[in-house]
């Protein structure tokens, strides 16, 4: 059969592709071969495509089209000797400026040239967007996105190959790269020297010809002086007068100005066809940055979104705590009525239920900062606040860096203390460590919410703030103390990394916010609950107590006295006089179950302790909810459920009640708070010093510090506040 014959070579930079791509265009019927007279991989296959035969030949990869190399003058002999039908130029998508230029300078041969954008799922996987149809209209070349590897665009780049190699194509005298105004001068002054002078056939174009000599092409100079016939010596004369005025011009070699005004050019070929998504970030996070790093806005905006992720995570928050707290007091009241009165029934409403499900309500909250703290994190402004404290951090004598595990902190200080490993200098770890504990973790979350909760009101949200925003203070001044006493020294010089923003993506939020909550989850399963029966043991036994009145016979008597005077009672009275017999028995109980607790080894110890907190406003209760907080701080709830909460300890509107009932004022509550802030870290975290110091001296030395801190500090608000009379 007689098929139209067509010649396409694959042109590109090496490793673009060429050979990949060739070898899905012509399967098996390849020749391999060497170039004529060179050690050169010469490739050349035929297939039958579309009705055609087309013969395949792919080229040596090089970067251009200098005859520098020889693969450079393979390529370049045989696009402009053999002229193919079409040159193929195979492009790294994901290195396009790079490969622009070779693609350049086949757009100044003339050549039929069709791009190939290839390796396109990299330059994708890259965030890199290539506006082919942009770049073909500015070039005036058919672009073709392919994935070699993949076979995928192949025959669509075949198809546009043979449809570019059949047009009449008429050579584009303009979307060609322009040069400054000498430069082109000069061309087409050469340019019509050639057309006017020549007698023989120069093979090339003119104007290639004429940039060629202009840039002293040693190749393409000897071509002219073979070809050009009798006036050839003196079009290379003339291109030699304007090679000086050039060189005297830029006071350069024109082909180095000419490869620099190329790349201009393609600098601006870039700028319209692609955009890359990093970038954009990059950009987008410069101007965002701008506000949220600068010195003046920077900060309370900082402190706003501090601020509005407490409020969040108290008012949200308070929804989803009132169901559990109702499902809680479902779960106990029912297991009351089931179950018959003993030792047993005792354990499981007042010492577990009442003491983790006065923790478990807290989950929503917890929830909520750690998915707060999940969003800091994943969209890059972790980070910028680190950026933001360098310069409060310097006061200490620490730099932003120590920042994020402080941060983290507000978490929980065992990751936080454990984040600190990333500073460098054995000092500066040192003091992070010591003044982590002092950011407020959400462990201690609860005691605010109850107490404050209790005793502000509407304005627990901003007590809860200033809270943390003291933390912060304490820890400045402590690290300042530290610094300049025992920990002396410079901060360690570091270049804070500002990574682009990123939009978070709510999966991955979900998964940090329950990584976090998990450990709380477990804590509860765990130490919470043994925490809560050691405090039910001690609060209930010794078991036989003499009470300073038989309250069950009282209570009986109380009951019988009520019953018979609603026998005889009017009917409209008799409601109320059930309920009224109801309120005695209640405070009865409370009454008794008051003594009992009083009387028990937990009321003994927290005698014992009793005269250390009461110049800070906190009674035996409080100092023994504080005692057991060593072991978590969400106990510290639970025992005062326990202890306080008389009559129903799963109820937290009860505690509140209890608490309110209890002569504990807003100072003394406020004290508490501060004193839970401040006092000695739990357990965990004590473990976590002692390992991340590697000094038993320090461990000790944050214990004792925090804790007489937290009494000093609590003492003077409470002492202050009284005699302020607040
Ligand atoms: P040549 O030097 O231009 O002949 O390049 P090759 O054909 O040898 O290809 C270089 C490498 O790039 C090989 O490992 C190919 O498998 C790979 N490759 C070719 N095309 C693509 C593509 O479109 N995407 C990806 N990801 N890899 C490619
Ligand atoms: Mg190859």
């Amino acid at each position: 059969m007689n098929q139209k014959r067509l010649s396409i070579a694959l042109a590109g930079n090496p490793n673009s592709g060429k050979t990949t791509i060739f070898n899905n265009m012509t399967g098996t019927r390849q020749k391999v071969g060497n170039w004529p007279g060179v050690t050169v991989e010469k490739k050349e296959g035929t297939v039958k495509k579309f009705g055609y035969d087309l013969k395949i030949i792919d080229l040596p990869g090089t970067y251009s089209l200098t005859p520098f190399t020889i693969e450079e003058i393979i390529a370049r002999d045989f696009v402009l000797e053999e002229c193919p039908d079409v040159v193929i130029d195979i492009i790294d998508a994901s290195n396009l400026e790079r490969s622009l230029y070779l693609a350049t300078q086949f757009r100044e041969i003339d050549c039929k040239v069709l791009f190939a954008l290839n390796m396109a799922d990299v330059a994708r996987s890259r965030g890199f967007k290539i506006d082919g149809k942009k770049l073909s209209e500015l070039l005036n070349v058919p672009v073709v996105f392919t994935v070699g590897n993949k076979n995928q665009g192949i025959d669509t780049l075949l198809e546009k190959a043979i449809e570019l190699a059949e047009s009449s194509y008429e050579i584009p005298k303009k979307r060609r790269v322009k040069y400054s105004k000498d430069i082109e001068n000069s061309i087409s002054n050469l340019k019509s020297f050639l057309e006017n002078w020549t007698e023989g056939s120069i093979p090339y174009n003119t104007r290639w010809t004429s940039i060629k000599l202009l840039e002293d092409d040693k190749i393409v100079k000897k071509r002219v002086l073979n070809k050009a016939g009798k006036n050839s010596r003196e079009i290379l004369q003339q291109a030699q007068i304007h090679r000086d005025f050039l060189v005297d011009r830029f006071d350069d070699d024109p082909e180095i100005v000419m490869t620099d005004e190329r790349y201009g050019f393609i600098a601006g070929i870039i700028r319209e066809v692609f955009t890359t998504s990093t970038k954009q970030r990059i950009d987008i996070s410069r101007n965002i940055d701008l506000i949220l790093t600068n010195r003046f806005v920077g900060f309370p905006i900082f402190i706003f979104f501090i601020w509005a992720m407490f409020q969040l995570t108290f008012s949200l928050g308070a929804y989803p705590m009132e169901w559990i707290d109702m499902g809680v007091n479902l779960l106990s009241k029912s297991l009351a009525q089931v179950l018959p009165n003993n030792l047993f029934k005792d354990f499981l409403l007042n010492g577990v239920i009442a003491g983790v499900g006065s923790v478990v309500i807290f989950l929503p909250n917890i929830l909520i900062l750690f998915f707060c703290i999940a969003i800091f994190e994943d969209t890059g402004y972790m980070s910028r606040a680190a950026f933001l404290m360098d310069k409060i951090m310097h006061l200490i004598g620490l730099h932003g860096k120590s920042f994020i595990p402080m941060l983290m902190g507000f978490g929980c200080t065992v990751p936080a203390i454990m984040a600190s490993r990333t500073l460098e200098s054995e000092k500066d770890r040192m003091l992070t460590i010591l003044i982590t504990p002092f950011m407020s973790c959400s462990a201690k979350l609860p005691v605010y919410i109850v107490l404050a909760g209790a005793f502000f009101g509407a304005r627990a949200g901003t007590v809860i703030f200033s809270l943390y925003l003291v933390g912060i203070i304490l820890s400045i001044i402590t690290g300042r103390l530290l610094r300049s006493t025992l920990l002396r020294g410079a901060d360690a010089p570091f270049v804070m990394e500002l990574p682009p923003y990123r939009a978070p993506m709510i999966k991955s939020l979900l998964i940090h916010m329950w990584d976090r909550s998990k450990i709380f989850l477990k804590k509860m399963g765990g130490i919470i609950l043994a925490g809560s029966v050691v405090v039910w043991i001690l609060s209930t036994f010794p078991h036989n107590i003499l009470y300073s009145l038989d309250y069950n016979s009282k209570i009986a008597g109380v009951t019988a006295s009520y019953n018979a005077e609603i026998e005889t009672a009017h009917e409209s009275d008799k409601k109320l006089l059930a309920k009224k017999r109801d309120v005695a028995i209640a405070e009865l109980l409370k009454a008794k179950k008051a003594e009992k607790a009083e009387n028990s080894f937990m009321g003994s110890i927290g005698k014992v302790l009793a005269p250390v907190f009461a110049p800070i406003g906190i009674d035996w209760r409080g100092s023994i909810a504080l005692l057991t907080g060593f072991v978590a701080k969400e106990i510290v709830v639970s025992t005062m459920g326990i202890l306080y909460a008389a009559d129903e300890a799963d109820d937290s509107a009860a505690l509140k009640n209890a608490l309110l009932s209890s002569g504990m004022t807003p100072v003394g509550a406020l004290a508490m708070m501060v004193f839970v802030l401040l006092y000695m870290p739990c357990i965990a975290t004590v473990a976590a010093i002692r390992r991340e110091t590697g000094s038993f001296k320090w461990m000790i030395f944050s214990v004792v510090y925090s804790t007489s801190l937290a009494w000093i500090v609590a003492f003077c608000i409470y002492q202050g506040g009284t005699v302020l009379g607040v």
